[in-house]
Order: structure tokens, then C-alpha cells, then sequence
């Protein structure tokens, strides 16, 4: 991944390149003020990194991950996901493109209410075309030990749980980048860890960007690279130094 500010030279962009922002900013009104949210942000993530994102509550890390799956537009700037620029496109072809390509872990949960684990990933298939692929499924539940799991609803799932059936449905169509917030806050270390090298075995083998919201500094040896966040200004940080952000 590479970070810039925006008076620095344009960063050059390669084949592998899976997202770019140039000068993206987003400002949101309050009152008679603005809340400057997300500094002009220049950076690119490639195919197979896996970046964490780490900052204080308040600091811009959910803007941020909400712009770059294009579920929300920055004030200024562009976003390209896969070569395509969210500005350019329909909301369709946006919310296609966000299918095929994006897995979102979100702490609100991206589950379906009224489907069991099981049938999320069918639905999955279903709307991709796709034949079910049972191997991978059980292959991602076993992974995550959820396979005991599959035919459960949200509902009947602890926290944990249900982040864990977050996560497995995020992956299982392999998309090209992982956008996810927070994804361990309700797991133990043991737990926490192994989403980590999941997410870590996603990115050599599949090639799958993550980006990973975190406050979990034992997460952080797992990644490429670090990124801190403060007061809306990202910049690319070391694991310690992001430690002490956490
Ligand atoms: P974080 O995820 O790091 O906690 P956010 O991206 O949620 O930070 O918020 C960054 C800043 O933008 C905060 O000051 C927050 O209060 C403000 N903010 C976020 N969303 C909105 C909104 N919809 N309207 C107004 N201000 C917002």
C-alpha cells in the first residue's frame, strides 16, 4: 500500500492495484459548523495486502472504510475500486461492483436476519450465478469453527458467533478486498487470532486485499502495514508506534 499527501506526486498505480483514492475528503455539516472527517487523503491498496487502520474513536476510521466500500460518497475526490470510479458509475452498476468485489465484516452485521448461516452463502451464490460451493463453505465454518453452526439464524448466535458467520460469509465469494470494522471486538485472544491468520491466509493465497479496523494491538504483527488515523489525517505508522494508539 502506498499513502501520500495530496501535494505529493501522484502515486503510480500497477496491475495489482485493488483501490485508489485521490484526494478524497469528506466533511460533514453540523450546525453551523463542519466536521472535517477525513483529511485529502491519496493512497492506494494492492491485490494481497493485508493493512490495519488504527485510531481513537472519532478519528475517521469508519468514514473512511464506509467511502472505500462506497456505501457512502467523500465530499471531494475519487475512489476507484478495481479500476472503476465510484463517481462514474450508477448506483446499480456501484451496488454490483460492491457485490462481486467487496466483502464487508461491519459491526452493525452484514447477516441477513431471516436466513441461517448456511443459506446466506446460498443466497450468495444464488445472486453471483454461481453453483453453491458446499467444499468452500465447509472449509471457511471449519476454519472459523462454526461448522456446528450452519443451519442457525443471527438470533440464535452469541456475539462471537455471529462475527465469526460475518466473516465467513465476507470471504466465502472471494472478493477482491476485505473491508471490515472491528472484526474481533467480541472474541478472545485465541479466537481473535485465528481471524487474523485467516484474513493473513486470504491475502497469499487468494490474493484478497484486507483492510481491518482495529483496537487490537496483538492483531497488528499479522499485517503488512499499519495505518494511524487522527483527527481525520491518515498516515502510514509502525506497529509500535501504532500500538500506542490503542
Ligand atoms: P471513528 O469510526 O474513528 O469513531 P467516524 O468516522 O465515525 O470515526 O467519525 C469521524 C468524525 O465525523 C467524528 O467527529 C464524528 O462525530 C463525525 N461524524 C461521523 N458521522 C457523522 C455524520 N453522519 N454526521 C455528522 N458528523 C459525523
Amino acid at each position: 500500500m502506498t499513502i501520500k499527501n495530496t501535494n505529493d506526486e501522484q502515486t503510480s498505480s500497477t496491475s495489482t492495484e485493488v483501490l485508489a483514492f485521490k484526494d478524497v475528503y469528506k466533511d460533514y455539516p453540523d450546525g453551523d459548523t463542519t466536521v472535517h472527517a477525513l483529511a485529502p487523503t491519496t493512497c492506494t491498496i494492492h491485490a494481497g495486502e493485508f493493512v490495519a487502520v488504527v485510531g481513537p474513536s472519532g478519528s475517521g476510521k469508519s468514514t473512511l472504510l464506509t467511502i472505500m466500500g462506497g456505501l457512502q460518497q467523500p465530499t471531494g475526490g475519487s475512489v476507484s475500486l478495481d479500476g472503476k470510479e465510484y463517481s462514474r458509475m450508477s448506483r446499480k452498476e456501484l451496488a454490483q461492483l460492491r457485490f462481486s468485489t467487496v466483502g464487508f465484516v461491519l459491526q452493525s452485521s452484514n447477516l441477513v436476519p431471516f436466513l441461517t448461516l448456511e443459506e446466506q452463502l446460498k443466497l450468495h451464490s444464488s445472486y453471483a450465478h454461481e453453483k453453491y460451493d458446499a467444499r468452500r463453505a465447509a472449509s471457511l465454518m471449519e476454519d472459523l469453527d462454526i461448522q456446528k453452526l450452519h443451519g442457525k439464524y443471527p438470533d440464535e448466535l452469541s456475539g462471537g458467533e455471529k462475527q465469526r458467520a460475518a466473516i465467513c460469509v465476507a470471504l466465502y465469494g472471494r472478493p477482491a478486498v476485505i473491508l471490515a470494522d472491528e472484526p474481533t471486538a467480541s472474541l478472545d485472544t485465541s479466537r481473535a487470532m485465528g481471524v487474523a491468520d485467516i484474513f493473513a491466509q486470504a491475502t497469499r493465497r487468494e490474493h484478497t486485499a484486507v483492510v481491518m479496523v482495529t483496537h487490537d494491538e496483538r492483531l497488528l504483527t499479522e499485517c503488512d502495514r499499519v495505518l494511524t488515523i487522527q483527527d481525520g489525517k491518515l498516515q502510514e505508522s509502525t506497529p509500535e508506534q501504532a500500538s500506542q494508539q490503542v
